[in-house]
């Protein structure tokens, strides 16, 4: 802001001084009151690119006379701000230099200006400045140190300022003929492009770790990097040499171009184009209707593309259920099984942070994982918990965020990933550790989720006993709903529709389809959807049959009917009876309520997946099949057990069960159930919302990612008169929790209630 207030002041001619205090930038503007207006009026009209204006407070002074304006040192000996920009992506007039032939910076990879560049990965220690960033290891040379220093030039105080003669430098490294080819530019990029055309498979160092890149054209390279990865079905994200070659795979709307474009330049999932004109490998996303796609972000992203290589398959370099890997011994190490070559550079990644992915729904952005471009800015918060005092929210299990909330501020944490293994938990620590350093948070109070066996659980716990910090425990599904609230700035009561995969429930069992009254003190639990044993526990996620079973067994299905399904069919008899006997004599079962687990089961019966590899995949491949042309519903029962509404699947799964047999096409049959599952949550909802008089409905957990499900049910509640709210900028899925729990934990603090 300094430099660009600067110049606004000199082109008008107006005296004084600007300064970064602890409250935000203090300027002190000398001059005519039309012109002092008119430059108020600049200030909030054309900020710079990256700028976040909260908010313009304005004071008269007494003049002092004086002359010139300038930069001058931090105010109140705060010499920093709370703020840590998150990465950008390189902007149009650093990308224009690259591509300059007489420019000094031509095709150089690590451009970049106040505008644009890394900041968040490279960050160690705040204030932001290069000595506490991995740029300190590059001095710069008197050419960049003049631009650094000249207010009036775009690299005016860039800290990662660099150039060919100073800067970082790309190498490829080849294990297999030992060759590495370092260089900037030219050698390194070319002979990476080399290898991506001749079907290799090359990590590549990014922003915020290193992505895996291989040609998505290659139907062998990618099959390839399927095995290697041991990842038979997830969909990987691609990265697109321009708009025009993402338009020619997938269908873009004004608003998911704004977001590609943006300095954010998240993945964003598109609708595949019916009618491609540029083939792509069809295992890049099988069995799915979208297609995730980024544009380049980093420079050197740009040296991967030619004519003859437009989209690459660019997918999280990691071992398998572990962080995303930053630097390349770590890379040659974790990926060794995987790259062919390795792609990397000396600008060290100092916090990793994963691609974003967003979509867009009914105009709506929805976040489905809120990492690089975006943390660790705080989320805006607005429910009346400015006040209060400091709280680490510790997230849960899988997709794991944390948040401190500090000072009113809420600092979502980037994607940490699924909290199952001690690399990924050492990554978790040494975030929070980062996150209350650079936002001096003492926290006093300490959230967390219920599942005591929760490694994010037991941190919380450990936490709060070595810091002294109390201790708040947040039901899993009431924080979905709080972050929904919080971010809303709502504070009275709504009907919560938390539509889940797991989340341990008050009473022990595993809860996901709840229909909750809520408020940021707490909940009621005033339906859901009925339980049903779940054979095996994990085993019955892996396998949703055993979930199929299960329900057709609570619908008292009718085994002649069971066996002439599809799903069983590749079951081993022996295991298929195992699996009876553990629902008929409830062992080794764990009663769930679980949305999640009714998707699996519906698409198992279809026979539509019958092994789940990545998380939702049953779910998401039934609704890649929805016939949106279908209009029936089947039916389902509903009932009041006490005053608490009780879903009844029953009848869903018996039609499913049905049509499955009676060979009615798969599309309509899934049409039919996701229309099912909207019926009864808006019934349910309706019902709630007359009974308490409540008028506002938010939906939030991670069944929401299905689009087909939620266009539906907002339309269908929002034409019976109900306000709906959604998630803004934090996911629905389990990501958003800890925003959720930090919300309900400062509220608390404040307000009371448990
Ligand atoms: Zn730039
Ligand atoms: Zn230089
Ligand atoms: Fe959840």
């Amino acid at each position: 802001m300094r430099p660009f207030i600067y110049r606004l002041a000199v082109a008008r001619g107006l005296a004084g001084t600007v300064a970064n205090s602890a409250r935000g930038v203090v300027a002190e503007v000398e001059g005519g009151a039309g012109t002092i207006d008119e430059f108020e009026r600049d200030l909030t009209l054309s900020p710079p690119p990256l700028a976040r204006i909260d908010s313009v407070t304005r004071e008269a002074a007494v003049p002092t006379g004086a002359r010139g304006f300038c930069i001058v040192p931090s105010l109140d000996g705060a010499a920093e701000s709370t703020l840590i920009c998150p990465d950008a992506a390189v902007c149009d007039d650093c990308l224009s230099e690259f591509l300059d032939p007489a420019d000094r910076r031509h095709l150089y990879p690590f451009i970049n200006c106040t505008n644009c560049g890394p900041r968040f990965s490279i960050i160690e220690g705040t204030p932001y400045d290069r000595p506490r960033t991995s740029m300190r290891a590059f001095t710069m040379c008197p050419v960049c140190r003049a631009e650094y220093d000249d207010p009036l030039d775009r690299r005016f105080h860039a800290q990662p300022n660099a150039c060919p003669v100073c800067g970082p430098r790309l190498e490829l490294v080849c294990p297999d003929d030992a060759g590495t080819a370092p260089g900037n530019g030219g050698d390194a990029a070319d002979r990476t492009r080399a290898l991506l055309k001749a079907g290799r498979i090359v990590a590549v160092k990014g922003l915020g770790g290193f992505h895996i890149a291989a040609d998505a054209a290659n139907d062998a390279a990618v099959r390839a990097l399927r095995e290697r990865k041991r990842r038979p079905a997830k969909p990987f994200a691609l990265m697109c040499r321009s708009l025009d070659v993402v338009r020619e795979i997938a269908d873009v709307s004004a608003e998911e171009e704004r977001l590609l474009k943006g300095a954010s330049a998240p993945v964003v999932l598109l609708k595949k184009r019916r009618d491609p004109v540029r083939a792509i490998s069809p295992d890049v996303a099988p069995r799915n209707a979208y297609l995730g796609v980024m544009l380049p972000h980093a420079p050197l992203h740009h040296l991967l593309f030619d004519d003859d290589l437009a989209v690459l398959v660019m997918t999280s370099g990691n071992a398998p259920g572990e962080p995303i890997v930053a630097e390349l011994g770590e890379a040659r190490e974790k990926l060794a099984g995987v790259a062919d070559a390795f792609l990397a550079h000396d600008r060290g990644i100092v916090n990793r942070n994963d691609d974003s992915v967003v979509c867009v729904e009914g105009g709506r952005t929805l976040m489905a994982r809120r990492s690089r471009g975006f943390a660790p800015y705080p989320v805006d918060l607005e429910c009346g918990v400015e006040g209060a005092p400091g709280v680490l929210a510790c997230g849960t299990e899988l997709k794991c965020t944390f948040t401190v909330l500090e000072a009113g501020r809420a600092y979502a944490s980037q994607h940490v990933g699924d909290m199952e293994n001690r690399a990924t938990l050492e990554f978790y620590e040494e975030a929070v550790e980062k996150f209350l350093a650079w936002f001096h948070a003492r926290p006093e109070v300490v959230a967390h989720d219920l599942h005591p066996d929760y490694l994010a659980t037991r941190f919380a716990k450990a936490f709060a006993a070595d810091r002294g910090a109390a201790l708040e425990g947040v039901q899993h599904h009431h924080a979905h709903i709080a972050s929904v609230m919080a971010e809303n700035g709502t504070t009275g009561s709504v009907v919560g529709l938390a539509l889940d995969g797991t989340g341990y429930g008050a009473d022990g069992s595993i809860w996901g389809c709840e229909f909750l009254v809520a408020d940021l003190a707490g909940f009621e639990r005033a339906g859901h959807l009925a339980n049903v044993p779940l054979p095996g526990g994990d085993a019955a996620v892996r396998r949703p049959y055993r979930v199929a079973l299960s329900h057709l067994y609570a619908a008292g299905g009718d085994p002649l009917v069971e066996e002439s399904l599809p799903l069983f069919r590749g079951v081993p008899p022996a295991e298929l009876d195992l699996v009876r006997q553990m629902i008929a004599k409830r062992v080794n079962c764990v009663d769930t309520s679980s949305a999640g687990r009714l998707f699996d089961a519906a698409s198992a019966l279809l026979g539509v997946c019958g092994e789940v590899t990545y998380d939702a995949q049953a779910a998401i491949e039934l609704e890649s099949l929805v016939d949106a042309g279908v209009s029936r519903a089947y039916p389902y029962g509903m009932r009041a057990d006490g005053g608490m509404l009780v879903v009844d699947p029953a009848p869903i799964v018996r039609a499913l069960a049905a049509d499955a047999v009676a060979g009615v096409p798969a599309g309509e049959c899934a049409a039919a159930f996701h229309n099912a599952v909207v019926s009864f949550s808006r019934e349910a909802a309706g019902r709630i919302a007359r009974e308490r008089g409540i008028g506002t409905v938010a939906l939030s957990g991670g069944v929401f990612q299905n689009r087909f499900l939620l266009r539906s049910l907002v339309r269908a509640l929002e034409s019976d008169g109900l306000r709906v709210l959604l998630n803004r900028e934090v996911p629905a899925n389990d990501g958003g929790v800890s925003l959720g729990q930090a919300a309900v934990a400062a509220w608390r603090r404040i307000h009371g209630g448990a």
